[in-house]
């Protein structure tokens, strides 16, 4: 989600003659995007202000601006914090923010917006086509959300749920693909709702429109809230051949009691039932999920129920975090936090354990051939070192390691195969065929097979 709004920020300054640089020193504008999710996002924001403190003594015109969810939370109080800050706009705001950056060059004035907007303001975002030439882009088809988890921090930052008119989304991915785009990731706190409080179409029509898209070749979504999972959408992973073959589910704990604390509106069996289903109608279904660990009150047992949770499904892979503590979210006043070591051990437990599933889902891998959306050359290969782990393809090929994503979402880094695949030309955007070669925690090696 951050990810889109730093986008649209970048796509709203283009007017202004602003476009990015890789390097901060030579920068004339500088908008820190935070998050607010964790305590530990939020300091991490404030680290990074704190550095800039320097740049702006060497270069007074510089102008520094914070955006987004500690932005929308603290307000003014940044400004004290952080006394060379000229902007702090919150996540309602970034359509006015050209106007605030023209006010500040103008006058050099210091702004604070956190208004929020209200229903019947328009939410349209900049539509503009891809700025980076990447193949891949997030589209927001919904903001906000009205889920209220009780740990939760984003119905106070980020709104009331609101969804975007589908038409104004289909032109943007549109002319996303016209710059080059072939997946798209559809953004939302809980995308089973879209629509539904506007009366526009479902998600699934949505989907339906999406799918018929010309050279578009994949569709992603996130998120889905256990709770509203339709069987409509289950049948979709059958019926649009562009959508992926992985969701992402989060179940944040396999315990009743902590599921009902949190909010969340679901039990774990019907949870589990909802796993059944998905897999009984699309057998290979990557799954992932976001688990919680040391929620107020959680007990070892009831933690244990979610290691047995993890146990049962299997998924590809895990994003798990330690209960924090946010500003407004009522788990803050629950009684029984959990210490900080204990989390620290609930967290190293469980991700010990789902390291083996994903090593083991990736491994069983080996052998097969995949498609992979290419995305660019791989990390290594951008920041210039050049080690693989294919030796001997290494002296034949010394500068090519592609990567790109398999429709299960797995990372795969693969070279060009030997027998006269292009090495050279940009395979960015393009379908490859890969065999699997080598199986690692967090992605696998191949080699490159047919276009
Ligand atoms: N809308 C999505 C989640 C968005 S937030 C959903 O409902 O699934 C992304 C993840 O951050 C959550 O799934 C949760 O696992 C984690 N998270 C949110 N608030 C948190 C908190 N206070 N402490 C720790 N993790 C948190
Ligand atoms: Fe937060 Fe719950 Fe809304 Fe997800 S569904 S954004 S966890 S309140």
């Amino acid at each position: 989600m951050n990810v889109y709004d730093s986008e649209q920020i970048a796509k709203g300054l283009k007017p202004l003659g602003y476009k990015t640089t890789p390097l901060l020193e030579r920068a004339d504008l500088i908008i820190v995007n935070t998050c607010a999710i964790r305590a530990k996002a939020e300091q991490k924001a404030f680290s990074f202000l704190g550095r800039l403190a320097g740049l702006k003594r060497k270069k007074p015109d510089l102008i520094i601006g914070v955006g987004g969810c500690v932005a929308q939370q603290e307000g003014e109080k940044i400004l004290k914090r952080v006394p060379f800050l000229d902007l702090v706009f919150g996540t309602h705001a970034v359509d006015r923010l050209p106007g605030m950056i023209l006010r500040i060059e103008s006058k050099r004035c210091r702004i604070v917006d956190v208004g929020m907007k209200k229903a019947t303001d328009s939410m349209e975002p900049f539509i503009d086509s891809q700025i980076d030439g990447s193949a891949t882009s997030f589209v927001t088809i919904m903001q906000g959300c009205d889920n209220y988890c009780t740990y939760c921090v984003v119905p106070y930052v980020r709104g009331r749920e609101r969804s975007r008119d589908p038409e104004s989304i289909i032109k943007e991915i549109r002319l996303l693909v016209e710059s080059g785009v072939r997946e798209v990731t559809l953004l939302g706190q809980n995308v089973n709702s879209y629509g539904k409080k506007e009366g526009l179409c479902s998600f699934t029509q949505l989907l339906s429109r999406v799918n018929e898209i010309n050279d578009l070749k994949r569709i992603r979504f996130t998120t889905s809230h256990p709770k509203d999972l339709s069987d409509d959408l289950i049948d979709g992973f059958r019926n649009f051949e562009k959508l992926c073959n992985h969701i992402h589910l989060p179940v944040q704990s396999g315990a009743n009691r902590v599921l009902k604390q949190m909010n969340r509106k679901y039990t774990r069996e019907q949870y589990l039932e909802k796993i059944d289903k998905l897999r009984s109608f699309c057998s290979d279904i990557a799954i992932t999920s976001d688990i919680i660990v040391g929620f107020p009150g959680e007990t070892r047992a009831e933690f244990e129920e979610t290691i047995d949770l993890i146990k049962t499904v299997v998924y590809d892979s895990l994003y798990a975090f330690k209960y924090s503590n946010r500003p407004n979210a009522t788990a803050a006043e629950l009684p029984g936090k959990i210490t900080e070591p204990e989390k620290k051990e609930r967290l190293q437990m469980l991700l010990a354990l789902q390291e083996n599933f994903t090593t083991q889902k990736n491994e069983s891998l080996v052998g097969t051939v995949e498609f992979i959306l290419v995305e660019g050359l791989s990390k290594k290969q951008t920041t210039g070192i050049q080690k693989t782990e294919f030796g001997l393809q290494r002296e034949r090929h010394p500068a090519v390691q592609w990567t790109g994503r398999t429709s299960t979402n797995k990372i795969v880094n693969f070279i060009p195969g030997d027998d006269g695949m292009p090495c050279n030309d940009n395979l960015t955007g393009k379908m490859a065929k890969v065999r699997i070669e080598k199986a690692f925690p967090h992605s696998l090696g191949g080699q490159l097979r047919d276009l």
